[in-house]
C-alpha cells in the first residue's frame, strides 16, 4: 500500500496564498500604540523593511516567491506527506490519518519557511542586522540559519529560563553564527530596568520581544523579525497547505478534518489557509481545528480585542484573541505555544466561523505524542503533539460512530531537542495546569 506521497523540486509552490484577498469581512487594521488610530504602513518602517510591510498589508491573492527563496526551500521542500497507517491500526479506527511533516527541515520545524524569505527580503532592502526574540529557541535557530545563508548578522534575545535550561537550540544558534542574549539582558534599557528590580527574573516572550524591538530602534541598519502572529508570516507558511492539497490528490482522498496546533498561529495558518480558500470559494465543507494547551487557552478562553504583542506596550495594537499582554503562562513543556495572543488572521477566521478551536492538557498531549512515536517512528515536537491529541480524539470518535473520516494534520516539527520533556512524562513528572 502506498503510504507516502512525494512531490519534486519543481512542485515547490511559485506563489504564497494570501487569505486577506478572500475574507468575507476585512481584517481590522493594527492601531498605533500611542494614538490608537489605524497605523499608517510607513510607521512600521522603523522596525520592518518596506517590502515585508507591503506583504503584511497586501490584499493580492497570490504573492510570488522569489527564485532565490525557492532554491533555499529546495534544501527540504517539498516536505513529505504520509499516511499514518500504523497509528490507524493501533487506534482500530476506520479513519484515514495523513500528516504533513515539516520536521524534515534543517532546523526541525516549519519556522524556516518564513525565516528564509524574511532574511532574503531584508537583504534585498539593505538591512545588515536582524534582531529577534525566541522562547525555547526554535525561532531563533530558524532565523540564525536564514541570516547565515543570506549574509546578515543575527541577534537573538532568548527567554532566560530557556537559555539556562534548553542549551541545545542555543548551541544550534551559535553553530549558525548568531549572537544570543539571555533575556532580560543588559543590552537594553528595558532589560537593565527589569534586572535592577529582580536579578533573577526568568524572562518571558513578551519581555524578549520588547528587548528585540528596542535593539532594532537603537542600532543602525537593524530590523526586527517575528516568527509567528503577523500576516506576512502566515502568508509564507502557506507553502505547507498548497503542497498538501496536491499530495492529498496523489493519495486520491479529500480530507474531512484539517488540524494544526496554535501558538501564534503560523503553522496552523500555513496548512489551513489554502483549504479555507476552497471552503470560501469552492463550497467545500472542511472541519478545520486549531489546537492549543489548556494552560494557555488563547482561542478557547481568550477575548477578541485589541491588545499589545509585548509586555512593555511598544508594539502596534492588534485585534486578536488574547489572554492579556500581562498574562504569564504557567511553565509547560511546549514553549512554542506559550504566547498570550494569536495571529489576527487566525483570530478573524475563528470569529467568522471558518474554523474551530480545542484545548488539551499536557499529559494527554504527551500520551498522544508517545503513541505516535511508538507507531510511526517520528518523535513529535511537544507543540505538534497538541494536534496529534486532537487527531486521536477524532479518530476514536470515528471508531465509536463507525464513520470513515479522512484527517489531515500538520506535524510542525520533531521533538529530538525536547527529549527532557518526554523523560519528565515517562517518569510521571508532568503536571496538568
Ligand atoms: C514555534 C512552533 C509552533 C508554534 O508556533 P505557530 O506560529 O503557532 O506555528 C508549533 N510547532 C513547532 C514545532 C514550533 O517550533
Amino acid at each position: 500500500m502506498q503510504t507516502r506521497f512525494d512531490l519534486t523540486q519543481k512542485d515547490i509552490p511559485k506563489n504564497w496564498y494570501n487569505l486577506l484577498a478572500d475574507f468575507p469581512e476585512p481584517l481590522p487594521p493594527p492601531l498605533h500604540p500611542g494614538t490608537k488610530e489605524p497605523m499608517p504602513p510607513e510607521a512600521l518602517e522603523a522596525i520592518f523593511p518596506r517590502n515585508l510591510i507591503e506583504q503584511e498589508t497586501s490584499t493580492e491573492r497570490w504573492i510570488e516567491i522569489p527564485e532565490p527563496v525557492r532554491e533555499v526551500y529546495a534544501l527540504w521542500r517539498p516536505t513529505p506527506l504520509l499516511r499514518a497507517v500504523r497509528l490507524e491500526k493501533a487506534l482500530q479506527t476506520p479513519a484515514h490519518i495523513y500528516y504533513k511533516y515539516e520536521g524534515a527541515s534543517p532546523a526541525g520545524s516549519h519556522k524556516v519557511n518564513t525565516s528564509v524569505p524574511q532574511a532574503y527580503f531584508n537583504r534585498l532592502a539593505g538591512t545588515r542586522r536582524l534582531a529577534t526574540e525566541t522562547g525555547a529557541g526554535q525561532w531563533g535557530a530558524s532565523l540564525a540559519m536564514a541570516c547565515k545563508l543570506f549574509g546578515l548578522e543575527c541577534n537573538v534575545y532568548m527567554v532566560k529560563v530557556s537559555y539556562d535550561h534548553k542549551p541545545y537550540r542555543r548551541m544550534l544558534m551559535h553553530v549558525w553564527g548568531a549572537t544570543v542574549h539571555a533575556s532580560p539582558s543588559n543590552q537594553t534599557e528595558y532589560g537593565r530596568k527589569l534586572l535592577a528590580e529582580d536579578p533573577h527574573c526568568p524572562g518571558s516572550l513578551g519581555i524578549a520581544i520588547s528587548e528585540a524591538i528596542e535593539d532594532t530602534t537603537r542600532n543602525p541598519n537593524t530590523k526586527y523579525s517575528l516568527g509567528s502572529v503577523l500576516n506576512h508570516v502566515c502568508l509564507h507558511q502557506t507553502v505547507i497547505g498548497q503542497e498538501s492539497i496536491r499530495q492529498m490528490e496523489l493519495a486520491g482522498e479529500e480530507p474531512d478534518s484539517i488540524i494544526g496546533c496554535c501558538g501564534g498561529g503560523s503553522n496552523f495558518a500555513g496548512l489551513a489557509f489554502p483549504f479555507m480558500q476552497r471552503k470560501l470559494a469552492g463550497g467545500k465543507n472542511y472541519r478545520i481545528v486549531g489546537v492549543e494547551p489548556s494552560a494557555c487557552p488563547t482561542l478557547t478562553k481568550g477575548e477578541l480585542r485589541y491588545d499589545f504583542g509585548d509586555t512593555a506596550e511598544t508594539t502596534p495594537l492588534l485585534k486578536m484573541f488574547t489572554l492579556g499582554h500581562e498574562f504569564m503562562p504557567p511553565s509547560i513543556h511546549s514553549g512554542g505555544l506559550r504566547y498570550h495572543g494569536m495571529s489576527p488572521m487566525v483570530s478573524h477566521a475563528l470569529k467568522l466561523g471558518l474554523m474551530e478551536a480545542e484545548a488539551y492538557q499536557q499529559t494527554k498531549v504527551f500520551e498522544a505524542a508517545t503513541l505516535f512515536a511508538q507507531n510511526e517512528g517520528v518523535v513529535p515536537a511537544p507543540e505538534s503533539a497538541h494536534a496529534i491529541a486532537a487527531v486521536i480524539a477524532e479518530a476514536v470518535r470515528a471508531r465509536e460512530s463507525g464513520q470513515k473520516r479522512v484527517i489531515l494534520f500538520n506535524l510542525s516539527g520533531h521533538g529530538l531537542l525536547d527529549l527532557s520533556a518526554y523523560e519528565a512524562y515517562l517518569h510521571g513528572k508532568l503536571q496538568d495546569v
